[in-house]
């Protein structure tokens, strides 16, 4: 009689006092951070460890050597991004969804922050340091 939802506990989203877990990724509930000196917690190095293999996929070889940090990154921060909604689960403050993958997208959202959204500018650079075409003629 109990099983009739079928539910399937889904430990990805969950929330109890000390800690909320959003797509994987853990916080203080308290205040919603992912480094918190008041709590104490720090979940960098958990968090990335879900996320981290798939970076390494999508990272060149450069961004991952140089620019991610790894556990000592830029912390994530999901205070005021978050609200319990149905069942007592963690979902998002905007679109009141658990698991929301625009909200809560951790692997793009840390893809970005190394990568940024900018487009190689390879060709610019290119035509700058290109002689004039004076130069060529003989
Ligand atoms: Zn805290
Ligand atoms: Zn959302």
């Amino acid at each position: 009689m109990d099983s009739q939802f079928a539910p399937e506990e889904d430990y990805n989203n969950v929330v109890d006092s000390y800690s909320v877990t959003i797509n994987g990724f853990m916080f203080c509930t308290r205040h919603g951070l992912e480094v918190c000196d008041k709590c104490p917690t720090d979940n960098r190095a958990a968090n990335n460890m879900v996320v981290e293999d798939s970076l390494k996929e999508r990272f060149t070889e450069d961004e991952y050597n140089t620019k991610w940090k790894g556990d000592e990154r830029e912390p994530i921060t999901v205070a005021h991004k978050w609200v319990r909604v149905g069942k007592g689960k963690p979902g998002c403050m905007a679109h009141k969804e658990v698991a929301c993958k625009e909200c809560f997208d951790w692997g793009e959202q840390l893809y970005r922050g190394v990568h940024g959204g900018r487009k190689p500018r390879v060709s610019r650079l290119k035509n700058k340091k290109e002689k004039t075409h004076d130069e060529r003629i003989e």
